[in-house]
């Protein structure tokens, strides 16, 4: 076994704390990354401040970075002292048809998450990147291209694919409006995929402040959504709507942005159903899909195409110490763009 040392949180409602734990011995086809930055997700301030006492103790983290430490005996293409990356799936079945297809994060017997779900080697539940070592099937290692900064290129392995795969499979690029709602973690990162791809960026946001912000990410203009003139103004204009808000949106107002034939994708889990009106729909012929993380080749795709483009997230780099007040900060979304534990010093 390998000796980890994590930030836990021991019981629902604890405070997070350091704890030792055993990670399993590599398999052959395996990998042990030594983590050095572990990136904070909307997803871990949910399942941290959660209720299920099933996956507690719980060590959160699905979006890592570090060094390769030692690999399995069947590992050829990963070596010890290479710069490594992990996300927030680390195994599937490898046989049903999203797999064979590369299409892993919609595997047909639900994807192996990095953390909070069954631990299919050591049973309980696994454990995500707030820790000094991880344990993780070669397929679903990545190498960390050369230029990408450990801190800033963490954020990526989630809210980097989860915004770059949904923006290629839907077409952004030249000719291409595309609106980003919300323009925080993972939205920060949309603008800035959507610009290099090619495509005219549109930033929609409740939030006047964030208008420069905006900009400076490379949005070409900037819908404040509490303005109905504005929002009106923006009818039938944008192609291709990224929902990265996490928030349950009346989709109308938004829905009469596109244009016929566009597409509206949500990319946050809002905590309730989403409401829309049918016409809405079926006056413009107009889709909404949804989008979550990505497979193996897509990830490996946005990782060099930001290396290419040098794009990472913006973000705020804490200790372990900090970790409680990063939570609590996350919470109050007092955060710009991204926090990133680093965990060198657990
Ligand atoms: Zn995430
Ligand atoms: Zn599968």
């Amino acid at each position: 076994m390998i000796e980890t040392t994590g930030l836990a949180v021991p019981r629902p409602g604890a405070a997070p704390q350091r704890w030792t734990f055993d990670r399993r011995d590599p398999l052959p086809g395996d990998v042990v990354v030594r983590v050095t930055h572990c990136g904070l997700c909307a997803t871990d301030l949910h399942a941290l401040r959660g209720t299920d006492p099933a996956v507690f103790p719980l060590v959160a983290g699905h979006e890592m970075t570090g060094v390769v430490d030692t690999v399995g005996s069947e590992v050829t293409d990963l070596v010890p002292g290479e710069r490594g990356a992990v996300g927030n799936i680390v195994g599937s079945c490898g046989r049903c048809p999203a797999c064979r297809a590369g299409r892993e994060n919609g595997c047909a017997e639900y994807p192996t998450l990095t953390y909070g779900g069954p631990d299919p080697h050591l049973g309980g539940a696994n454990r995500g990147g707030f820790s000094s070592h991880i344990v993780v099937d070669r397929r679903f290692t990545y190498a960390l291209p050369d230029g990408l900064d450990p801190a800033a290129a963490a954020p990526l392995l989630c809210a980097g694919v989860t915004t770059f795969a949904p923006l290629r499979r839907f077409g952004a690029g030249p000719g291409v409006t595309v609106g980003i709602i919300g323009i925080g973690g993972l939205g920060h990162l949309a603008v800035k995929y959507a610009r290099a791809l090619g495509a005219r960026v549109v930033a929609f946001t409740t939030n006047a402040a964030k208008r420069e912000a905006a900009l400076d990410l490379g949005a070409d203009e900037v819908v404040l959504t509490r303005d109905p003139d504005a929002m009106a103004a923006a009818f039938r204009t944008v192609d291709l709507l990224l929902d990265t808000t996490g928030v349950a949106l009346d989709l109308d107002p938004y829905l009469r942005t596109l244009v016929v034939d566009g597409t509206y994708v949500l990319a946050g889990i809002p905590p309730e159903p989403l409401r829309v009106d049918p016409l809405s729909l079926v006056v413009g012929e107009k889709r909404i899909a949804g989008t979550g993380s990505g497979g193996v080749p897509v990830t490996r795709e946005m990782l060099d195409f930001s290396a290419a483009h040098g794009i990472v997230a913006d973000v705020e780099v804490v200790g372990p110490d900090r970790f409680t007040e990063a939570l609590d900060r996350l919470a109050r979304g007092d955060v710009r763009f991204r926090f990133v534990v680093d965990v060198t010093g657990l």
